[in-house]
């Protein structure tokens, strides 16, 4: 017996049996580049990386940088008109509701 793994396309449902060829296919969908979505996911890990230095000491300097944070992913988010999407657990990119 032989196992055959398929990926689709959460919007147009086209498949592809290679992951990476069918998310660089939704990055379409979204309208980013997969250099401007690496840029993204280095803007949330840097939101999640100053998030843990405030809790871990909250002062004015950690809670500037993670402002800071927060305000370029938000700003990288709107100007590529992204705010709203994320990726869920399993990789897929999940769409809020008011997006
Ligand atoms: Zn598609």
């Amino acid at each position: 017996m032989k196992i055959i793994v398929k990926y689709q396309c959460q919007w147009c449902k086209k498949d592809y049996s290679d992951r990476n060829q069918c998310f660089a296919h939704e990055l379409k969908h979204i309208g980013i580049t997969k250099e401007e979505y690496e840029e993204w996911m280095v803007k949330q890990r840097n939101v999640r990386d100053t998030s843990f230095k405030q809790l871990d000491s909250s002062n004015e300097k950690t809670r500037k940088s993670f402002d800071n944070a927060v305000e370029e992913l938000i700003k990288f988010e709107e100007e590529h008109n992204i705010h709203g999407v994320h990726l869920g657990d399993t990789g897929s990119f999940i769409i809020d509701d008011n997006k």
